[in-house]
């Protein structure tokens, strides 16, 4: 079998819970790497260059660019956002399931570069559930509750394109079905061409070496 790790890519609306989801597989099981990605915006309080993100200035994000260093990159609300290209390659190389956590845009871009990628959209139970949540946090403005909810309602519209649903009702079982979902990857006829084609050949020796004992 393919001892390739997969690409996973993980989107879902602001409050569904992805980031916690993420973190709690991360610390269950070992097989999973995290991408981190680069960005020009600015770091928010609390965040570290190289372990949120690479921070990094629009100069060098378009070098990166041309110098074809990312495997997908987008714009978002005025910055830029793209995934590197040797961490994943290594990661997967060593086995690991790589998670890229992204938007929208970027997840189709994976998907049309690597067909066998997963996609998985973490959605909260309820849209009500959704504004609950937002409002709990107790951190952000009702403008901003309300930008983000419009946000929402516009990437419900691309929520087909992935795979699977993840519905972050309770926390542990959602990582267990994402466990899940991931570890199923393995077992896909499509990452799994050079198996099938060295089962094909040795079935045909069999067969003629089978048919010449039988004479
Ligand atoms: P934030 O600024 O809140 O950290 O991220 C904004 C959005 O950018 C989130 O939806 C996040 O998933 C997405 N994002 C983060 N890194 C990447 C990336 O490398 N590529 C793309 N396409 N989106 C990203």
């Amino acid at each position: 079998m393919n001892n390739q790790g997969s690409l996973v890519v993980v989107s879902g609306f602001s409050g569904a819970g992805k980031g916690t989801l993420i973190k709690a597989l991360l610390e269950k099981y070992d097989n999973y790497a995290l991408s981190i990605s680069a960005t020009t915006r600015q770091p928010r309080e609390g965040e570290a260059d190289g372990r949120e993100y690479f921070f990094v200035t629009r100069e060098k994000f378009e070098q990166m660019i041309k110098d074809k260093q990312l495997i997908e990159y987008a714009q978002y609300v005025n910055n830029y956002y793209g995934t590197p290209k040797q961490y994943v390659s290594q990661k997967m190389a060593e086995g690991k399931d790589v998670i890229l956590e992204i938007e929208i845009q970027g997840a189709l871009k994976i998907k049309e570069q690597f067909p066998e990628a997963l996609l998985l959209f973490v959605v909260p139970p309820s849209a009500g559930e959704l504004r609950r949540r937002l409002l709990r946090r107790g951190t952000e403005s009702m403008e901003v509750i309300q930008a983000r909810l419009c946000r929402a309602a516009d990437e419900a519209q691309g929520m087909s394109s992935y795979h699977y649903l993840l519905i972050n009702d309770d926390i542990d079982t959602c990582v267990e079905d994402m466990h899940q979902m991931i570890r199923l990857q393995r077992f896909r006829t499509t990452t799994n061409q050079d198996f099938i084609g060295k089962m094909q050949k040795e079935l045909n020796a069999t067969v003629l070496i089978t048919g010449q004992l039988s004479k």
